[in-house]
């Protein structure tokens, strides 16, 4: 499908909303009565799914909403939009489930949302619903009214919009394109590998470190979990009892919050890292992650660590493996928007090969030391995987260094 936004980049751009308690409440009674629809029509679909083996069209609930809407105030309160896009997303619940079943695959059913996974407001015309200001100080909402808006950069054409909460805080994000800004060439060319202790590795030497640990944000993080153990009384498995406690319901948000600025330090530091990297070279290679991810069975993975594997060291390669990926999902972002070359590499037994002689070797890598027993090249062992990241991209694939050799001599 043709569409007025073609050969840009999807976008978006989100600001912090200040709304009144009024306007907090008006919110969070839209919040409410979509989840409500949401359950309700999905109740529909489970029935007629288990008792009659249909599938029950969505233009038909879409009927019934207008229905639903004259008959209840309530429901007529909220934006018609917004309970449309809630249909709408049920639609693509419903989708992925028979898209499954079809593939012989036995999916969970499209399950009911609580209200702690009930966050935000879609308005599809975003730009039809939600009005600016001239000087975009606040934006006004339909049935919510003029909600003012933290000052920053001025946010252009959008077409999708959301209001979304989170910790208790309000934001609106709006969808928008926008076109591709090459950056000048640099000729220069980089792999990138996750690293074993460091966050990732350079072919060039470098290591770049997760942000440090031992911080200070570390620390609160800490002191509001201990908190929040000070007034949770457990039962014998350990289930809080007083999860209604407004003493503790506070204790949980302060820790949430607590999180969240330590989540939002670490994705700081990682667009920082990642500008840097994609504004310095033209053509970066990096491991394909389908790739990885099938060979890292034995360890685990990060929400249920191997047996054996070490409760500590298990959650620091969490942090790490974490990290890693958004870096490498903020690298790819980047590029496309500067037009740089990533190049997907298949990552087995990168860190076990040399960078100088290409024998493939368990005894080589000797924790953070490469040091190959056939040649004796000896390298830091992150950096030496990114190497070999680097030479396969730049190598044609599936072909042993011997072959591809041969084959240009008998060319020549
Ligand atoms: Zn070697």
């Amino acid at each position: 499908m043709a569409s007025r936004f073609d050969g840009q980049l999807r976008w978006l751009h989100k600001v912090r909303l200040y709304p009144t308690c009024a306007q907090e409440r008006a919110l969070v009674t839209m919040l409410r009565v979509t989840r409500e629809l949401y359950n309700g029509l999905l109740q529909q679909r489970r029935d007629a799914w288990t008792t009659r083996r249909v599938s029950l069209p969505s233009r038909e609930q879409y009927a019934q909403l207008t229905e639903l809407r004259e008959a209840e105030p309530r429901f007529a309160a909220v934006y018609r939009e917004c309970q449309d896009a809630v249909l709408h997303r049920l639609d693509l619940a419903f989708a992925a489930f028979f898209r499954r079943v079809k593939h012989g695959e036995t999916p969970g059913f499209p399950r009911f949302k609580p209200a702690a996974r009930w966050n935000q407001l879609e308005f599809p015309h975003g730009d039809r619903a939600l009005k600016f200001d001239t000087v975009q100080r606040r934006v006004r909402a339909p049935g919510v009214g003029s909600i003012r808006l933290r000052k920053g950069r001025v946010v252009p054409e959008f077409g999708r919009a959301f209001l979304v909460t989170k910790n208790g805080r309000w934001y609106a994000v709006f969808e928008g394109h926008r076109l591709t800004s090459p950056l000048p060439a640099t000729g220069c060319r980089v792999g990138i590998d996750r690293g074993i202790r460091v966050l990732a590795a350079l072919s060039d030497g470098t290591t770049i470190e997760n942000l440090r640990p031992g911080s200070r944000r570390r620390a609160v993080v800490e002191r509001h979990q201990r908190a929040l153990d000070a007034v949770t009384v457990k039962d014998a498995i350990g289930r809080p009892l007083n999860a209604k406690d407004p003493a503790r319901i506070a204790a949980v948000r302060r820790l949430a919050r607590a999180k969240e600025r330590e989540a939002n330090a670490r994705r700081d530091w990682l667009h920082k890292v990642s500008r840097e990297i994609v504004r310095r070279f033209d053509r970066i290679a990096l491991e394909a992650l389908r790739l990885r991810s099938m060979t890292r069975s034995a360890k685990g993975t990060s929400e249920v660590p191997g047996v054996g594997v070490r409760a500590k060291a298990g959650l620091n390669r969490a942090l790490l493996d974490a990290g890693f990926g958004i870096l490498a999902t903020l690298i790819r972002e980047k590029a496309e928007y500067a037009a740089r070359t990533v190049i997907e590499v298949d990552a087995r037994y990168s860190s076990q090969t040399c960078a100088a002689c290409g024998c493939v070797c368990k005894e080589s890598r000797e924790g953070p030391c490469f040091t190959c027993v056939r040649c004796g090249h000896a390298a830091d062992a992150d950096v030496n995987a990114a190497q070999i990241i680097l030479l396969r991209a730049e190598s044609p694939p599936k072909s042993a260094p011997g072959t591809a050799r041969g084959r240009q001599h008998d060319a020549a």
